[in-house]
């Protein structure tokens, strides 16, 4: 199949321009104004930004063993709605992805990449490495015990001396075991109103601060997963001063909503790390902005209706975010095209060593994306539909979503 792309604002190496995008067999092929239609496929991108397809550092697939939340195919189905053409798994399966044939299990390379991570201990227990030798053969580079923290700083430094002789990362889900025991929000002014025990902003910076200096002393890649508080932020700026090879994402919902919500009890609202104040709002915001935090993560965290439908202390965390990650970023923070583009794909493709940029002739993964159009998210392709936005009027429309297997949309999403 052959498509032209017109009226678009492509981003190209030279910046955003009023660009035609021919797009044939799996690629861009040309990439120029003024192209003619001849048995093209026609797309009126008037008003969108067209760039490289959204990468996701950060999404829970539950499969193996949790199949009513998520699978692999209702996963991709979200990411593609969501205009992602790569996502990175979490690890934390059942079993636990911790050795190379589980990971060779759930990589995929159509319709997007799913591209497994890998646990930093065997069956994210903390007291033993996985097997990060056999999940690097088996293409795992970032290595994580998300969902758990690991606690013991020796053991981490083992795993960082071992990745960074790979060549991999190690991203941390920072929550010290100690402070944030029996905790279900943040702890603050509206968790003490409420009567629920609170999970303590220190609980967070207290093992990224310990974190980089295992950094300093071993010279691994380290991610910071799902950013939430202010002094989180100072930590990284200082680290990437000091020049340590840090790098740290951020959620849609930790941009976009505070502790506050918390008052309603909703379940919805419930996720770790938790909403915090306005004020590590705005100073993740700014971050986000000026490139101390490098990119978004969505946390994607499907549970089923059965599961979030009892009280606030007994309901999971997390909520799903593939599908709406663009509007929420969008709504939150000022980012022009190019800016956009790069939080979204090309820093977080980064992250993982991939040469993510913006579209050149032999691109594959490509989103056409309207800044402006509305939409209303009450069709979840995952298979839950835990968010706090079901049902809502959203701006931001990903219309078509390009890759090696060609447009990979389907186009029922996004009228307005
Ligand atoms: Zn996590």
């Amino acid at each position: 199949m052959r498509y032209l792309i017109t009226g678009g604002s492509v981003l190209t190496e030279s910046g955003p321009e009023d660009v035609d995008v021919e797009f044939v067999d799996g690629s861009v092929t040309r990439l120029e104004a003024g192209i003619q239609p001849d048995e093209h496929q026609v797309i009126d991108a008037t008003d969108s930004w067209v760039g490289p397809g959204f990468f996701d550092l950060h999404t829970h697939l539950r499969e193996p063993g949790q199949e009513w939340k998520e699978d692999i195919a209702s996963g991709m189905a979200a990411a593609i709605a969501g205009g992602f053409t790569s996502v990175v798994a979490m690890p934390n399966t059942d079993p636990v992805i911790d050795a190379g044939h589980l990971a060779r299990q759930i990589t995929r390379h159509e319709p997007i990449r799913v591209i497994p991570s890998g646990a930093v201990t065997l069956g994210q227990e903390g007291t033993q490495l996985a097997h990060l030798d056999d999940l690097w053969a088996a293409g795992v580079r970032l290595f994580t015990d998300d969902g758990y923290t690991v606690a013991d700083a020796g053991l981490l430094r083992r795993a960082m001396e071992y990745v960074a002789q790979l060549g991999g990362l190690v991203a941390q889900h920072a929550e010290d075991p100690g402070l944030c025991r029996n905790g279900h929000m943040h702890e603050g002014s509206v968790s003490s109103r409420l009567g629920i025990t609170g999970l303590p902003a220190a609980g967070e910076e207290v093992i990224i601060a310990r974190d980089l200096k295992l950094v300093e002393l071993t010279g691994c890649r380290y991610h910071i997963q799902h950013a939430s508080t202010a002094a989180t932020v100072e930590l990284i700026r200082s680290a990437k001063h000091a020049g340590l090879p840090v790098t740290a994402e951020v959620t849609p919902h930790h941009l976009m909503l505070d502790h506050r919500e918390v008052e309603s009890m909703d379940p919805v609202y419930k996720m770790y790390p938790p909403l915090r104040t306005p004020d590590d709002v705005d100073a993740l915001r700014a971050a986000l902005v000026d490139g101390t935090i490098d990119a978004v993560g969505t946390d994607h965290a499907p549970h089923a209706a059965f599961e979030k439908d009892v009280t606030f202390e007994e309901a999971p965390r997390g909520i799903v975010g593939l599908e709406t990650a663009a509007s929420i970023v969008r709504a939150a923070v000022e980012l022009d095209q190019t800016s956009f583009f790069e939080r979204m794909a090309i820093a977080p493709g980064g992250v993982l060593g991939e040469a993510a940029g913006p579209i050149v002739v032999g691109s594959s993964d490509l989103v056409v994306f309207d800044p402006e159009a509305e939409w209303t998210f009450d069709r979840p392709r995952s298979k839950s539909a835990n968010s706090p936005w079901l049902n809502q009027r959203l701006k931001g429309t990903v219309t078509q979503v390009f890759t090696r297997s060609g447009l990979v949309s389907t186009d029922e999403e996004g009228e307005s």
